[in-house]
């Protein structure tokens, strides 16, 4: 007998998209069977006749809970939405599993001051979403600035405690981390068997842009574009391509945002090395002609959305294999803050969209460019659990794994409306967005925690994620 028996959807696993059932005793997935061939027996079961039944989604890239900086806001004391909101809204997208980040960046840190030990501002990281938090969570670890070497140090201890990724800049100062650290971060790393998770921009690139266009008389907001721009893209993957090379460490590109991203990573992998993207969903809709309508930069996330021909080498990307992920890069603010700033220098990043990924994800792909439903689920929730060492507890259908599900409702037609979502924001992006399919029922370690429209897990659900990647993702381009 089961705890929970899903019955009569179409399931999708690695081998096979088809008509089964799923068997779930406590937290964990214990059978996966044809139609009638599991036993009949479940404390509660689940018709899903009609719905694509899949794994929870994952998402490898969120900012919840911090401060925004005052120069994006005028404000001193904004922050992006709490764990509560921001893994509700999650929760009703359909999303089980949050990568966020943890790190030290106060400025006190940052200037070779007093700095905690990399476990102490995990715990306290922890302490923020524990209790606080519908849906599984888990953080990579920021590294910035001039890095202490004692820091660095304390890289493989933070593996042993299941970190099993490492964030840098290379640009925004203060947090950009100079070349010479980069490397010797990278060789670090690349010991203990972790990825590296990587925003990559040219930094004097940047730098030079915004003087000129300030100078010119062209720092409005519209033009961020120019600034975080294409070559930028194109010279910092490539140095860094190179410095992962000569140091064996893999690489996740957060946000791709150029044609000419897209291709260094590609040409990398080609030659064997471990080189993974990901691309932010705004990214796949929006372009910088959408910068100039009213309130249009209320679509910007660092560092800058790019052309149509941009846009399309990422949908490209994630349709033909060059690209892994989609993600967000959540970071919820109310409209007011978020198009306060209006300049080159002060438009605010990010958006709410944790919430918006996987409706907006099967429309682009599955629905407008015939996207296999593997696939969908690949970019979605398989790759992020696999290169950032959430695999095969999270990810996958599977007996053993966690019974992280979602039903999702092809015939489901939405138009998003500001009043359908979950974040603390008064704003959408994707107000008006058409979407072909919607989730509808969201399931964490086995319990239900979204039904009918409405929440009915508790903030006490979601617990802290040990992470290890697998030896074949760190060797070799495996996703
Ligand atoms: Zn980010």
């Amino acid at each position: 007998m089961f705890d929970l028996l899903i019955k009569g959807g179409q399931v999708v696993t690695p081998h096979t998209v088809a008509e089964m059932d799923v068997g779930i005793q406590g937290e964990k997935i214990v059978a996966v069977g044809w139609p009638g061939t599991l036993a009949a027996e479940a404390g509660r079961i689940i018709d899903a006749r009609g719905k694509i039944v899949m794994p929870g989604g994952i998402e490898p890239h969120a900012h919840i809970g911090i401060p925004v900086p005052q120069q994006w806001t005028g404000l001193p004391e904004v922050m992006t939405q709490p764990p509560e909101a921001a893994s509700r809204a999650a929760a009703f997208g359909g999303v089980t599993t949050i990568v966020d980040f943890a790190g030290d960046l106060s400025l006190r840190a940052l200037e070779g001051g007093e700095r905690s030990s990399i476990m102490q501002v995990l715990e306290r990281r922890r302490e923020v979403f524990r209790t606080h938090c519908y849906t599984d969570f888990t953080f990579h670890y920021i590294l910035a600035g001039a890095v202490a070497p004692e820091t660095v140090g304390e890289i493989g201890e933070a593996v042993q405690e299941g970190v099993a990724s490492f964030k840098i800049f290379t640009t925004f100062h203060p947090i950009r981390v100079p070349y010479g650290h980069l490397w010797s971060i990278f060789a670090e790393v690349a010991k203990h068997g972790a990825i590296m998770a990587v925003h990559a921009e040219e930094d004097e690139i940047v730098r030079y842009m915004t003087e000129k266009l300030k100078r010119e008389g062209r720092a409005q907001g519209y033009n961020l574009h120019l600034v975080h721009n294409n070559l930028s893209e194109d010279l910092a993957f490539r140095n860094i391509i190179r410095l992962a090379k000569h140091t064996g460490v893999a690489v996740y590109f957060v946000h791709t945002t150029a044609k000419e991203g897209v291709a260094a990573i590609a040409e990398a992998r080609s030659q064997g090395q471990p080189v993974y993207g990901e691309a932010l969903h705004n990214y796949l809709h929006f372009t910088c002609e959408d910068y100039k309508k009213p309130g249009g930069t209320a679509i910007h996330t660092y560092p800058a959305l790019k052309y149509p021909e941009d846009r399309d080498a990422l949908l490209a990307g994630l349709m033909d294999g060059r690209l892994a992920t989609t993600a967000t890069d959540e970071y919820t603010t109310y409209k007011k803050p978020k198009l306060w700033g209006d300049t080159i220098e002060t438009v605010c990043g990010g958006h709410n969209g944790i919430e918006t990924r996987l409706p907006v994800t099967y429309t682009k792909f599955v629905a407008e460019r015939g996207m296999s439903l593997q696939r969908f689920v690949e970019i979605t929730s398989t790759n992020a659990a696999k290169l950032l060492g959430l695999y095969p507890q999270k990810g996958v259908i599977q007996p053993g794994s966690d019974a992280d599900l979602v039903l999702f409702d092809p015939h489901l037609k939405k138009t998003i409306t500001l009043a359908d979502l979950h974040a603390d924001s008064d704003y959408s992006i994707w107000e008006g967005f058409e979407c072909a399919g919607y989730p509808v029922m969201t399931i964490l370690r086995g319990k239900v925690i979204v039904e009918h429209g409405k929440l009915v897990g508790s903030s006490s659900d979601g617990r802290w994620l040990k992470r290890r990647v697998a030896g074949d993702i760190l060797a070799r381009p495996a996703v």
